[in-house]
């Protein structure tokens, strides 16, 4: 398939090299509960299942190299190699909404496909600051295969990842959301595509389903979990945000809008605020996380504002009902790491965070004055964040003058359309589990059982499914 502007589109958006960088050493992580360090690679603490870790980046002085995309900040993601690419961090300051909102420094991340800006995320989203640091690190450790659930952005963002660097990637996703499963085919380079595997969950638009299905794969077939909020390389990739101001302004914001259906981008907003402090160059203070939700699905606000605790599997029809009615499906997450030690009410408090529950209406209105005001289209999730500053100027919850960092997690969908032919990727499995339940642990050898017998083998019940850990 060609590129549709193979003359002018960004038909190189990447070169298959991997260079090494010989100045990193071996990265370890530090257990937030007890402090025990680890090698970098581990998901989790052995002691502390409910902590998570955080990678210990050597405290240095902040040099961004001159990587054209994300690995100008190789000294803060875990690969001791690079990629050379233009997916990367887009930070500009904005005149146009400000001066709408009324806000005198306002900093827009947009961190979808808008060449016009210098935004080359190849699958609009964000996810793609993942993707390439998760794989690479992966590899670097003798890994190559992984394997996911996603509801779209994510699965999108590895898909694209792991045909780039020939590098497996499984993904498993409800059958109802394969639309959203596409990616882009630039002429150069060649991309990898045999590399792709996609199991659907028939008859389904539950991600916690396929959540489950991926939980039962990894731990029966061997395979490498992707991780989620425990990996590291996913929470530094999307850090790379904040750093990309830092490295543009000099400075923190003092506020950081984001709308989080795990959180897991709040999580990271944090922890690379806390690195570049360490450096002694930009002050003391963290920024305020504003994280935001699309209403009527927001437990994360739910719990944090209100006081209510997360159930991902209580009324689970109640909650898709009121997941079908968000038009921001991608931050829909029932099950988000908020109470984890280091996860998101951890990183609420430390940096005396708020949350916003933001309609369907605000968010679209919030789309329209985006894209109006910048001149580049803008996701619905975006348009939560949006909605979500907006409603803080309404109740006075911040000075107008202050820094903010508003992170546009999504975007540009219709630009790629213009520039590339996407292709849609269709499932090698479609897989139709009334309940997804692992068998009973395999027996020692035996000689094998009649038809009989393996009738009356019951599943193991009400085995929950749990966080993403660590394969030991
Ligand atoms: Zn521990």
């Amino acid at each position: 398939m060609q590129a549709k502007r193979a003359d002018s589109a960004p038909a190189t958006d990447d070169q298959a090299t991997n260079t090494p960088d010989s100045a990193k050493g071996p990265l370890e992580s530090i257990c937030l509960s007890c402090g025990k360090r680890l090698p970098a690679i581990q998901r989790a603490c052995p002691d502390c299942p409910s902590a998570l870790l955080r990678a210990d980046y050597p405290v240095k002085p902040f040099q961004p190299t001159n990587h054209p995309g994300i690995f100008r900040f190789a000294d803060f993601l875990p690969p001791t190699g690079t990629h050379d690419t233009k997916i990367g961090p887009c930070v500009y300051r904005s005149d146009a909404l400000a001066a709408k909102l009324g806000l005198a420094n306002l900093h827009i991340a947009y961190n979808g496909y808008a060449p016009e800006k210098g935004a080359w995320n190849l699958t609009a989203s964000f996810k793609d600051f993942e993707a390439l640091p998760t794989l690479l690190f992966l590899r670097e450790h003798g890994i190559n295969a992984v394997s996911l659930a996603s509801a779209g952005n994510t699965a999108r963002a590895f898909a694209y990842a792991g045909a780039l660097l020939g590098f497996n990637v499984h993904i498993v996703i409800p059958e109802a959301l394969l639309p959203r499963l596409w990616i882009p085919t630039p002429t150069k380079p060649a991309l990898a595509l045999d590399c792709v595997h996609v199991t659907a969950v028939a008859d389904s638009r539950d991600y916690f389903k396929a959540i489950e299905l991926n939980q039962l794969i990894v731990r029966e077939f061997g395979l490498t979990d992707e991780g989620g909020a425990r990996n590291i390389a996913r929470r530094d990739g999307m850090g790379t945000a904040v750093l990309e101001h830092a490295r543009l302004t000099g400075e923190l914001p003092r506020h950081y809008f984001q709308a989080v259906g795990s959180g897991t981008g709040g999580i990271a907003a944090w922890e690379a605020s806390l690195r570049l402090i360490a450096t002694g160059e930009f002050g003391a203070g963290v920024p305020q996380l504003h994280l935001a939700q699309n209403a009527p699905f927001a437990p994360i606000h739910d719990a944090w504002t209100h006081g209510k605790t997360i159930h991902p599997n209580a009324d689970i029809d109640d909650q898709l009902r009121r997941i079908d009615e968000i038009s921001a499906a991608v931050l829909a997450n029932r099950n988000p790491p908020y109470g984890l030690v280091g996860g998101v009410r951890d990183a609420l408090h430390e940096t005396d965070g708020r949350t916003y529950a933001v309609s369907n209406a605000e968010a679209a209105f919030a789309q329209a004055m985006f894209e109006e005001a910048e001149g580049i289209p803008i996701g619905p999730e975006a348009g939560v964040a949006l909605g979500a500053l907006r409603q803080a100027l309404e109740h006075n919850a911040l000075d107008p003058n202050e820094s903010i960092l508003l992170h546009v997690t999504g975007g540009g969908e219709s630009l790629l359309r213009r520039d590339y032919d996407l292709m849609q990727l269709e499932p090698t499995l479609r897989i139709a589990p009334k309940k997804v339940t692992p068998a009973r642990p395999r027996p020692p050898p035996r000689p094998l059982p009649s038809l009989a017998q393996l009738s009356t083998s019951a599943a193991r019940p009400g085995d929950e499914p749990a966080q993403a850990t660590a394969k030991s």
